[in-house]
Parts: structure tokens; sequence; C-alpha cells
């Protein structure tokens, strides 16, 4: 049994009962959301030890979230409700054609209020792997000490990690952005990142600059989702790729998320790169098929079922 550390905000999420302009829209149905919470979950239903380091607002949203999450299978036992800090709500807009966009109110978030101090050597004890994204980064300034605390004992304690550059221009710049991710990626094991998101981290989508990027960072598993394209890692000098599972997506919001629960499994035990892929490529395919942000994160045994089907039809 694997352990799995992440840390990150979670909001909660408004869906429109209707499509169209969001000032047009009366109702709502109300969700869990927010990326690193995503991914615990997607861990906790691949039978991963998930540990969420958080702040929820001590308002009735943040006790829907834990509850939630608990509910969920996350250990909780670093995340604490902060007064006077209400919780961070979203609400999502969905066109006719099916676009959408997001209304962030994220403006005092709880999570505002962890310090570098508040990370502590004994909450990762057992831990075999730390996730961490640009979500969180890009929350506050600060919390680029806050990471940097955790990848110092993540490196005293011999912790591998991910990285998913998440990256939100709404929240900074690329700039900004790129900056906090240089000073991570050094420490970065497995980079997970769209393609979107590589070509603008390294301004450059060709294979020698991605290698070259891989290499400076010494960055052992370097992967590229690449939505219905499916994905592929760049490992040991080595590209190595896996078509997506053919699936009729209705919703590929936290699709990402869930792949990169899926790839941090298949990693923790010892798939190879194509198994990793596949199994990682099943996740976010799952995810894909039900509405809303976790949702569609599947159980070890959906995954599996997926990929065992997918193998007959080859055959
Ligand atoms: P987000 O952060 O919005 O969730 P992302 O850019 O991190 O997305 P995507 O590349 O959109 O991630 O999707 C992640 C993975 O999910 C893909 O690599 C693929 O395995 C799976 N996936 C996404 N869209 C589809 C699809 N249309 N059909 C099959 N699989 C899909």
């Amino acid at each position: 049994q694997y352990t799995v550390f992440t840390l990150g905000d979670a909001l909660i999420t408004f869906n429109p009962s209707e499509t169209g302009p969001l000032r047009y829209v009366p109702s709502f149905t109300r969700k869990v959301g927010g990326a690193e919470l995503n991914f615990a979950i997607g861990c906790a239903r691949l039978g991963l030890t998930i540990k969420w380091a958080s702040r929820l607002g001590g308002d009735e949203f943040g006790r829907v979230i834990y509850n939630f999450a608990r509910g969920e299978g996350v250990d909780l036992s670093h995340v604490e409700f902060v007064e006077n800090y209400p919780t961070s709500l979203n609400f999502k807009e969905i066109r006719e054609d099916g676009s959408g966009k997001t209304f962030y109110y994220r403006y005092q978030s709880p999570i505002l209020t962890m310090e570098p101090d508040d990370i502590k050597e004994e909450m990762f004890e057992g831990v075999d792997l730390i996730h961490l994204t640009g979500v969180f980064l890009a929350i506050d300034p600060k919390n680029l000490e806050i990471v940097k605390r955790v990848l110092n004992i993540a490196a005293q304690k011999n912790i591998r990690i991910s990285f998913d550059p998440n990256i939100r221009l709404k929240l900074w710049t690329l700039e900004q952005a790129k900056a906090a991710y240089m000073e991570i990626l050094p420490a970065v094991d497995i980079l997970l990142t769209g393609l979107d998101e590589i070509e603008m981290i390294v301004g450059d989508s060709a294979d020698s600059a991605l290698e070259k990027c891989a290499e400076d960072f010494h960055i052992e598993q370097m992967v590229i989702k690449d939505g219905g394209n499916g994905a592929r890692v760049y490992q040991n000098g080595t590209w190595h790729k896996k078509e997506a599972f053919p699936v009729t997506p209705i919703d590929t919001v936290g699709a990402g998320d869930g792949f990169d629960a899926g790839y941090v499994y298949a990693a923790l035990h010892g798939y190879s790169p194509e198994d990793a892929l596949e199994f990682a490529n099943g996740v976010g395919a799952l995810v894909t098929t039900v509405s809303g942000d976790n949702e569609g994160l599947p159980y070890l045994e959906e995954v599996t079922a997926l990929i065992r089907k997918e193998k007959v039809v080859e055959r």
C-alpha cells in the first residue's frame, strides 16, 4: 500500500441548471472541485493512501468539502478549518455550443493562512510520493516558500515528487508562473503536463526542445497529456506513446487530474512506461464519460476492466 501526499485549495463549484449567459441562469447544482482534491479523490478510488493538506473555510461550504473528501476516504489529518475566511467558490457558465467559462470567487481563500512553518517533517511519515500543482503556487506568492519547504523535506527523506503545472492565467501571468516553475522543476521526478502547457513553459513544441528541458532539469519522466490523442512520456532518453481510449467524452474537466492520479499509481507500482501511460489514459478517459470534475474518477476495477476490454478488442 503506497502513500501519497498532496497540498492545495478546494472550492465549491456551482454548475448551471441550463446553458447560456450566467446572468440568465436562475439555479445551480452544488459540487466540490479543486485540482489537488480531484487528484486526491482519484488516488483514493484507485486504492492509494492519500493525505491532503489544506485549509477550509469555517463555514457551511467548508463542511461540505470536508465531508465529501472524508466520504471518499481521503486522509484529512492535515486539513484545518479557518474562521472568517469563506470557502472559495466558482460558477460555471456553459454556452449552447458546449464551450464554457468559469467565474471565480476566491479573494480570501482559507489556504492563504497556511505558512511555511505549518509544514512539519512528521507530516511526511511513510509518504512515498508528493504531488504538487501550479494552482497552489498561483494562489499566493508565499506558497512558493511553502512548496520549497515541502521539497526540502522531500529531499531529506528521499520522497519522489510529481508536479502538474496546471497553468491558470486568471491567477497569475505566464512570466510569474514560469519563474516559479523554474525553482520547482529541478526537484521534480515526474512532470505531468498538458501539451499546450509545456509549449508555453518551454516556448517551443519541438521534441528536441522538450528533451532539453527534461535533461536540463533532470526530470526522470516528462509526461505530456494530449486530450483525445492520449499521452506520451520522455524517459531514459526515449519517447513512449499511447493512444487515448476511444470513449465519447461528455465533460473533459478533471481528466488531467485523474490522469495524474492514474500515472502516479502506475509509477509507484513500477509499471513500464507504456503500461503507465495506458493506465493513466484509462483513468482520464473514464473521467470524461461522466459530468463533473471528480464524479467520473474510476475505481481500480473499472480501469482494469477498460484496459482488458481494449486488449481483447485488439486481438
Ligand atoms: P485538465 O487540466 O483540463 O483536466 P489536461 O490538459 O491536464 O486537462 P487532457 O490532456 O485534456 O489534460 O486530458 C488528460 C488525459 O485524459 C489525456 O491524456 C487522455 O488520456 C484523457 N482524455 C482526455 N480527453 C479525452 C478524450 N476525448 N478521449 C479519451 N481520453 C481523453
